[in-house]
C-alpha cells in the first residue's frame, strides 16, 4: 500500500543494487543464480542449510519474489539491465543532461536530492518497467526509482533498454511498472 509522506531515512546502498542487502546475502546471491541447494550453498561457506535459507528468506522480501528461481531471474534481469544506466545528477545544469550516448541513454539523468527525497515517498519502491511497445523490462537505478516515488510526474519520458530510446510516461504513456501494473507516471 502507498505510504505518502512516511518520513525513512535515506539509505545509501554501496553494493551496486537498489536493495540494502547484507554482506552475507550478497554472498548467497550468486550461488542462487548459479542454481545451487541452500545445502550446498551452505558447504560453501560452513553455514547451516537452515542459514542459508533465512538469508534466502531476507533476500526474497526485499526483491518482492516468492521463490528461488523468481529470485534468479529477476536477479540477472536487473544486473544486466542496470549495470547500463547512465549517471545520475541532482544538477539541473548538468551539461550530461543534453547528451545522448551511443546506446540512446543520456550521458545523465536529472534525479531530486537527497533532502527533497527524505521528505518522504510512495513505498515500496518499484524499480523495473515494462515498454508496452516491445514488451520487455528494463531496471533503474535506486536514485531514480526514488524520484519516481518523491514526484511521479518528474520525468515527462524514460528509457526502454530493448529500444534503445525514450518514450513518454503518464496516463497516456508507454509504461507500467512490472511491480503493481500501474502505469509509470501516474
Ligand atoms: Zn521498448
Amino acid at each position: 500500500m502507498s505510504d505518502h509522506g512516511n518520513c525513512h531515512p535515506s539509505r545509501r546502498h554501496s553494493n551496486g543494487t537498489p536493495y540494502n542487502l547484507s554482506p552475507a546475502e550478497m554472498k548467497v546471491i550468486p550461488l542462487i543464480v548459479e542454481g545451487l541447494t541452500s545445502r550446498q550453498i551452505g558447504r560453501i561457506f560452513n553455514y547451516s542449510e537452515s542459514t542459508i535459507k533465512f538469508h534466502l528468506r531476507g533476500i526474497m522480501s526485499q526483491m518482492g519474489t516468492r521463490n528461488r528461481t523468481e529470485t534468479a531471474v529477476k536477479w540477472v534481469r536487473e544486473q544486466e539491465n542496470r549495470v547500463k544506466m547512465g549517471r545520475i545528477t541532482v544538477n539541473r545544469d548538468d551539461p550530461g543532461l543534453k547528451i545522448t550516448l551511443p546506446g540512446g541513454q543520456q550521458s545523465a539523468y536529472l534525479v531530486l536530492s537527497p533532502d527533497e527525497i527524505k521528505k518522504g515517498f510512495q513505498r515500496p519502491l518499484r524499480f523495473n518497467y515494462q515498454h508496452l511497445r516491445c514488451k520487455r523490462y528494463t531496471s533503474m537505478s535506486k536514485e531514480i526509482a526514488e524520484t519516481y516515488a518523491r514526484d511521479p510526474k518528474f520525468y515527462g519520458s524514460t528509457f526502454c533498454y530493448t529500444c534503445g530510446a525514450h518514450f513518454p510516461v503518464g496516463e497516456s504513456g508507454e509504461f507500467i511498472w512490472e511491480e503493481d501494473g500501474t502505469k509509470v507516471g501516474t
